[in-house]
């Protein structure tokens, strides 16, 4: 069986030698990501160019993702490294403390502004929630907390409000430097974090467009509670979304993230667009070599609720394991899709079509699940076709066959594509079909008998252009 939901594995020290990158391919990962919080531009190109050579070497395809860190608010340093803090305790966020000298009366803040956007009554969340301050008080650039929730901080720890509204802007000067780089090693998709708003979006596209990488996707990661709201505005300027859980969740209550991400991910599908489920969804493997039955409930769920892509963070870039969570990861993807191979489909049912080969995406989809069909062959150029077509639920493959590169790299994280390189120009036209349906045997995914659908265009190389469906029986002589 063919896993339709596709893996992000973040890299790390844990996958930096040859033979644990090695594994980690063998094990199934689609996508790789780089994480800019942490890491320098020398050790991400390097990263990206071993993954591109080993994926290579196994005859695969690995999307690579480049991680903006974002506006992450965080507090400085402790002079001795952490401080202990009890709950009722006098607490000071102190915006002119030294960032290295913090006390356990007070401690300063990576983000000098943060006193403007706080007043008496506002919760501040520490350390992804571990540690709670509610402000009592704000004096020119100190901030005057008592502790509602106590416990150990240390150095550096991230800063949330709870509700959201902090006004730092999606795109710091880090994160212009960093998208130089991203344009450098070519990666396939940034991914914005801390996002506001669409303007932070086009922002992003522009920035790439100027560093020269202007094919790149981006992924808008949603993960401040005023997002939420205007998914929709956000959605439609990024080419797919990543729910964001672990800050999402300290904005918003973790208690309020399941039916989000779920809305989240429906409306993604709904606007074309994928979707990424991200964050602790198999957390205790860092550690352990098994998950939790609570995490092999949250993989399932989150494919269940139609996402592309699982993502994984420490679990593989610091984890002890990063080769058996993958596989693990993999195996409840599989198990969890059998239960989700619909073969109707509302999906945009209602809708009137603007591009034919939108209309032909859609026609095929229609099709494959009315007809029992084993297998798609789609012919692209950008990858849009394959796109729109995995929007529909289906437990049917669609293999998206093009010449271009990038766009085999793109197409690793939609759900249910599977990219393959296959070189139309050097073709003769009458044997394009034949050789289309050849590789889908070659594969092992269809045999004698079995129904194919194709889809391509009349002219060779030209985006845009599909305008054609055919349905082929294999091992029936097909002519073009
Ligand atoms: P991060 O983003 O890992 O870069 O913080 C994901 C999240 O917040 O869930
Ligand atoms: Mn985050």
């Amino acid at each position: 069986m063919l896993r339709r939901t596709k893996i992000v594995a973040t890299l790390g020290p844990a996958t930096d030698s040859p033979e644990a990158l090695d594994k980690l391919i063998e094990a199934g990962v689609d996508v790789v990501r780089l994480n800019f919080s942490h890491g320098s531009e020398e050790e991400h190109l390097n990263r990206a160019e071993t993954v591109r050579n080993r994926a290579r070497a196994h005859g695969r395809q690995v999307g690579v993702i480049a991680d903006l860190q974002g506006p992450k608010i965080r507090i400085g340093r402790f002079i001795e490294g952490k401080v202990e803090l009890v709950e009722g305790d006098s607490f000071c966020l102190d915006m002119g403390l030294d960032i290295n000298s913090g006390t356990k009366d007070a401690v300063g803040s990576t983000y000098k502004k943060l006193h403007e956007d706080l007043s008496r009554g506002d919760s501040l969340l520490l350390d992804d929630g571990r540690i709670a301050l509610w402000v009592k008080e704000v004096e020119g650039d100190k901030i005057y907390c008592r502790v509602t929730t106590g416990g150990a901080l240390s150095n550096n720890k991230g800063i949330n409000l709870q509700g959201g509204g902090l006004s730092a802007a999606a795109l710091t000067d880090k994160d212009r430097v960093d998208i130089k780089i991203a344009a450098k090693m070519q990666a396939d998709y940034v991914a914005v974090s801390f996002v506001r708003s669409a303007e932070d979006v086009r922002e992003a596209r522009e920035l790439l467009v100027e560093a020269g990488w202007g094919e790149c996707g981006i992924i808008s990661k949603m993960e401040r509670a005023e997002s939420i709201p205007i998914a929709d505005e956000i959605i439609k300027e990024s080419d797919g979304i990543m729910v964001a859980r672990g800050d999402l969740g300290v904005e918003i209550g973790d208690a309020s993230l399941p039916p989000v991400q779920k809305r989240l991910i429906k409306l993604a599908r709904s606007m074309d667009r994928f979707a990424i489920t991200a964050t602790q969804m198999m957390e205790s493997m860092i550690e352990n070599s098994i998950p939790t039955r609570a995490e092999v409930f949250d993989v399932a769920n989150a494919v269940l609720d139609g996402t592309d892509a699982v993502m994984l963070s420490g679990e593989t870039a610091v984890g002890k394991h990063p080769a058996k969570v993958v596989n693990a990861m993999a195996n409840i993807c599989l198990e969890a899709e059998q239960q989700r191979q619909a073969k109707v489909s509302g999906h945009r049912m209602n809708e009137h079509f603007q591009r034919r080969d939108e209309a032909i995406a859609m026609a095929a989809m229609y099709t494959a699940n009315h007809l029992g069909v084993k297998a798609i062959a789609s012919l692209t150029e950008s990858g849009a076709t394959a796109l729109w077509m995995s929007r529909i639920s289906s437990g049917i493959p669609i293999f998206a066959m093009t010449r271009d590169l990038q766009t085999r790299r793109k197409v690793t994280i939609y759900r249910g594509v599977y990219p393959v390189s296959f070189d139309l120009i050097s073709k003769e036209k009458d044997v394009v079909n034949q050789e289309m349906i050849d590789e889908l045997v070659r594969r092992g995914v269809v045999r004698a008998k079995d129904t194919v659908i194709i889809t391509k265009g009349d002219l060779v190389g030209e985006g845009g252009g599909t305008n054609i469906m055919k349905i082929c029986y294999v091992g029936d002589t097909v002519v073009s």
